[in-house]
């Protein structure tokens, strides 16, 4: 999608600090991390919301996902991690492409997200 940072991510206009990649998903460490671990795992098809998911996307996402949890030891989340999807504007979502925070590394209690906790 144009004019899409996480699009431009993906397809390697832009830099990141890149964890992992496969057919389906990048995980990026977030330029603005929250916690000692900080990582986005982002979905590579372009949508900003569930609510525009097609049955093919929810199939794509559920396989994200299950890789998120086979990955979640070596990115140093052995001890459990918080999963958080933001969704528009009561959640603050800034970038319009559907992506996962996986936040951990630490005791998160209650994190406000938005805050810096790190
Ligand atoms: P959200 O508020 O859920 O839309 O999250 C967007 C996240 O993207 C924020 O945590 C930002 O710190 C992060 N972010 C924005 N630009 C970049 C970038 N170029 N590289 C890595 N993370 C980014
Ligand atoms: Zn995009």
């Amino acid at each position: 999608m144009e004019g899409c940072i996480f699009c431009k991510i993906i397809n390697g206009e832009i830099p990141s600090e890149k964890i992992y990649e496969d057919d389906l998903m990048i995980i990026i460490n977030d330029i603005a991390p929250k916690a000692k671990k900080h990582y986005l795992a982002i979905p590579k098809k372009h949508y900003k919301l569930f609510s525009e998911m097609t049955e093919q996307d929810s199939v794509e996402l559920g396989k994200c996902i299950r890789k998120i949890g086979e990955l979640a030891d070596s990115l140093g989340l052995e001890n459990g991690f918080r999963f958080i999807v933001n969704q528009g504007d009561d959640a603050e979502q800034t970038v319009f492409h559907l992506h996962m925070h996986l936040v951990g590394g630490q005791k998160l209690r209650i994190l406000d997200y938005k805050q810096d906790n790190a």
